[in-house]
This record gives C-alpha cells, structure tokens and sequence, in this order.
C-alpha cells in the first residue's frame, strides 16, 4: 500500500524529511487551500509568493518516479481544507500511513494530531534546522535564564563554524562593536536582485488579485525568487554586493531605502527553497576566499545559526502557552495607520509603507520602530502578533511569535531577552534619516511638537517601574527617572495619555 506524503506550504524541499526512503508506489500531496491563507488575512504579497513557489516546487517533484497530486485553489472539487484534501487522498490512493514532517506552527500541529486519532499519521521532524527540539529543551534544562549567545556558541562548535582549533577565528564570538553604524548621507546602497514574473507567477497574481481583493498589500510589483535556482542567485548576489557592508549598517534606516545591506532571504530559507546550513557555509567560505570582513560574516551567521534557532527553540519549548503572554499587561488596539499609512510620524509611516509595498521589512524597522512603538504605548498583543503575521512574507508563527512577544513586546516576562527594547527617538535618529523630514522634532522632549517616541519612552519606563527597576540592566535609566520632577512626570504622562488619545 502506498504511503501518502503531505508537503506543506513552508516545506519546498526535495530533501524534505517527509519525503525520505520514498517508494514508487507513494503518494507525494501538496494543497493549495483557502483555509491555510484565511485563517488571517495574510498581505496579498505573501500568498502570491507562497503559491508561486508551490507551483514551481510542483515541477520539482514532478521529476520523483512516484504519483504526484496537486489541488489547484481554482480547482472546483478543493475543498479549501487542507485537513479534508489529506484525507480525501489518503482514502482515493487507499494510502497505508500519512506522512508529515513538523509543521510551522502549533495550530498545524494541533490539526495533524487530531487527524491521528483517526488516521496512521507520522510525523517527522524538520531536518532543516541545526538544533533539534530535544537537543534545545536538554539545553535548557535548569537553566535560569536562557541567552542565545551561548546557544550560538554551541552551534558554531558542533558545526565547526568560524573556528580555528576550536576557538573562534579571530579570538572573539562577537564583533558587534564593530557592527552597527549610523548611515552616513552618501552611502551607496546596492540594488536588490529581483526578478520579473514569469507566467506561473503571473496567473498566480490575477488569481489573488480575484480572490483575496479585501486582503492587506501591494501584490505588485512582483519580484520574489519563486524556484531554488532563482533563491541562490538572490542569495550570491547578496554574498557579492552587500555583505561585506552588512555589518556595518546591519541597524541603519535609510528612507527610500528598503532593503539596506540585508540578505533578504528570509522567505527562502524559512520556506524550504535555501537550506540555512548551505547559507552559512557559503558566507563561511566568503570569508575564507573572497575575503570579506570577519564582523561582516559574523554577524550574518549569527542570526540565522544564533537568533533563527533560537527563537525556533523558545517557541517549541513554551507553546501552546506562549502565546497567551502578556507580562505588561497591554491592551491598546492598533491604530488605523498600521493599515492605512497615514500618520504624521514619519519613521513609522516609512516602515509601514515600504512593508505594505513588500511584505518585508528589515530586522531593525519592525524591531526598533514599529516594534518600539508597539512596546510603549501597550499595544496588545494579540493584535500585534496578528499583525506580523498578517504582512511580512517570511511570517510563520515559530519565527513570528518569539520575536513579537518575546522580542519586541517583552510579553514573556524577560524569557527570550533580558530587557525591552525600548528607545526614544534619539536611537531612530542616530540609525535613520527619517526625523530630517518628520512632523516632529526629535530634539523636543515634551508639547505638541516634540517626537512622540520620546514622552511615549519615559512614560513607558515610569509606568512599568515596579517592573523594571531591580533589573540590573535598566539601573542607569532609573536612576535618571530619579531625578526627574513631579512635575516633569506629569507632563510626560499628560502628553502621553493625549497622543494615545488621539491614536
Ligand atoms: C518583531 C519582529 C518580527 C519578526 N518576524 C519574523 C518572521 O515572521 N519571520 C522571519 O523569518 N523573521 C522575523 N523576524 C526576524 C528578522 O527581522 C527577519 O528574519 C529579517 O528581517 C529578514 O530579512 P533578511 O532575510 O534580509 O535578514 P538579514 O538581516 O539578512 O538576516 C539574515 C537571516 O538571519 C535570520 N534572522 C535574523 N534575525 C532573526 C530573528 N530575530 N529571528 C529569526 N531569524 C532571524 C533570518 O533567517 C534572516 O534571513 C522578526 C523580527 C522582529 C523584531
Ligand atoms: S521625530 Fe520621532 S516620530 Fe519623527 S521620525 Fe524621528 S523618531 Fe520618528
């Protein structure tokens, strides 16, 4: 009997672990199905990009010698549930087991788990990551706080990463001291390598175009790598003109500028089509043979082999409960500039309009302006993981939850990060150029002129106080709200309740 393997949407690999010791008698399915793009309202970008490589990857499997099914959306008997499509398959091809490898999140898992009651489910674990869910919860036993640095460390050994006799090459873990500079007003930034859509990608288009119209985003221009061979040329590109710089301006925002020195691989590696090991072994090799600069590959490899598997590590570890977090108790809703794009605050709008443009965003646009904003004006957040969920093409909740309620939001209590990553606006000024020509004045601490990061900043420090203020690394910050006047603290929370108002 054949055995029936299911591919999901994030798992475009012919290496796939699903997909191991495959016979010629089984069955490979992969569904494109509504429910999995409805469930929330995901950007218009993202289900473009995500069914384009479906197709593409269709080609790919088209090349196994076993029986390949695949359930078009516009197909009139999907019935666009993915839990019905497997099990209509399973029982047309009278399949003897269904094979599975872990889904993206816990609400996938939730639905394959309750499929196994009734039917023979396997399901295999996700072979493309470098620290199994094990290997993470054994490492995290007893300890009192978790840190990805000494993770990263780890891997970097077991990996035989940017080591030299089993030290670090260059004596040190980290050069981020050499990392993260302000953008000088001439810097030449590269263009992105992006491709025109082919036909595939275009009738893909017209299709969300019909049937998600009301969906969040700009569908084009469509530029997205769609098949393996597309993603390793975005990725060489990277590795050619911007990664010897990615270092330096990892943190710099430049309006106008979306894309910066980052790699933009994200929606490859975390959908199957790059494989993160072959990423860091090629930026590994940068270094040895093209001589990029040592903080450069560094930094690069630590966030996918330090900050990638980590969060990937936290998420398994702690959901389903994760997700209920909400140490600070935040309940605002998210204004309707987070959709629309108009508000007066021109760091945010930027962000925001270049990630309804995208469905991308770099690292420090939704850590330290979006995700600032959300930290501290107590945006909810349940809204604002829907939200991250909902507009960023790379978006899958392993990735997206530790990095919204853990990173940004601090929602876990301290869990993922030590501290918020809370900032007035003198931190989006020193990275950026959006406060040149913004409404408000960053230099003005309080009144209707001055930058709402900066009063939104303090009120946020002195209304979470009791929290914060035996955290060794927020010390040097209570001790300047020490000083600060009865009066000075009401202007603060007067300006702040009013721009809260008004939001
Ligand atoms: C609030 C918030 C939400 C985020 N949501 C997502 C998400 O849904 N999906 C996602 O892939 N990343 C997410 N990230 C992490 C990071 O912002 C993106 O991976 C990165 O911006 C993708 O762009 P890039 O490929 O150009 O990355 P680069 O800056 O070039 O970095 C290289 C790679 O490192 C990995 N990486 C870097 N930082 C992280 C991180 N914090 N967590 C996980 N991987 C990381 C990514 O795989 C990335 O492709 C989020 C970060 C924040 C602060
Ligand atoms: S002044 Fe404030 S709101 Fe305006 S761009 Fe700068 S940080 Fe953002």
């Amino acid at each position: 009997m054949p055995k029936l393997r299911v591919i999901l949407c994030d798992q475009l690999s012919l290496s796939i672990s699903s997909l191991k010791d495959l016979s010629e008698s089984d069955v490979v399915l992969l569904c494109e199905t509504k429910d999995e793009f409805t469930y929330i309202k995901h950007h218009k970008k993202k289900i473009a990009f995500q069914l384009s490589c479906m197709r593409h990857f269709k080609k790919e499997l088209d090349t196994l010698t076993c029986k390949i099914v695949y359930v078009r959306l516009d197909d009139p008997h999907n019935s666009q549930c993915l839990i019905t499509e497997i099990k209509k398959a399973y029982d047309i091809h009278n399949a003897e087991e269904i094979i599975v490898t872990w889904p993206c999140d816990y609400r996938l898992l939730d639905k394959f788990q309750n499929l196994s009651t009734h039917y023979p489910v396997l399901i295999l674990e996700d072979k493309r990551f470098l620290m199994s869910k094990e290997e993470f919860e054994k490492w995290s036993y007893e300890k009192k706080e978790l840190r990805m640095e000494f993770m990263y460390r780890l891997l970097r050994k077991k990996y035989n990463i940017l080591m030299e006799n089993n030290e670090p090459v260059g004596g040190q873990w980290n050069y981020d001291q050499e990392n993260r500079k302000s953008p000088p007003s001439n810097l030449n930034v590269p263009q992105p390598f992006q491709l025109e859509p082919d036909s595939i990608s275009l009738e893909v288009i017209a299709l969300i175009d019909r049937e998600f119209a009301d969906h969040f985003g700009d569908l084009m221009p469509f530029y997205f790598a769609v098949t393996r061979e597309q993603a390793l040329a975005v990725f060489e590109n990277f590795i050619q003109h911007r990664l010897p710089s990615f270092g330096l301006y990892q943190d710099a925002m430049i309006e106008g500028e979306a894309w910066m020195f980052h790699s933009h691989i994200s929606f490859y590696i975390n959908n199957g089509l790059l494989d993160p090991l072959e990423c860091i072994k090629r930026v590994e090799s940068a270094y040895y043979i093209d001589y990029i600069p040592l903080n450069a590959a560094e930094g690069f490899i630590r966030q996918v082999i330090g900050w990638r598997e980590y969060v990937r590590g936290i998420y398994w570890l702690k959901m389903p409960e994760y997700k209920n977090r909400n140490f600070l108790n935040a309940s605002r809703s998210l204004p309707q500039f987070f959709w629309d794009t108009q508000t007066k605050m021109n760091c945010l709008k930027q962000c925001i309009t270049e990630t309804k443009q995208n469905a991308y965003a770099h690292h420090i646009q939704r850590l330290m302006v979006i995700g600032n904003f959300c930290l501290i004006t107590g945006m909810s957040p349940d809204e604002v993981n829907e939200w991250f969920m909902i507009v960023y093409a790379d978006a899958y909740e392993w990735v997206e939850l530790p990095n919204v309620t853990g990173m940004i939001l601090h929602a876990d209590g301290g869990y993922l990060g030590s501290k918020p990553y809370a900032a007035s606006g003198a931190y989006i000024q020193k990275m950026s150029n959006y406060c040149d020509k913004c409404h408000y004045k960053v230099k003005l601490k309080t009144g209707e002129q001055a930058c709402p990061f900066n009063y939104l900043y303090w009120n946020f420090i002195l209304m979470h106080e009791t929290k914060f203020s035996k955290n060794p690394r927020m010390k040097m910050i209570y001790s300047v709200a020490d000083k600060m006047t009865q009066d000075r603290k009401s202007e603060i929370a007067l300006d702040a309740e009013k721009f809260l108002n008004s939001i």
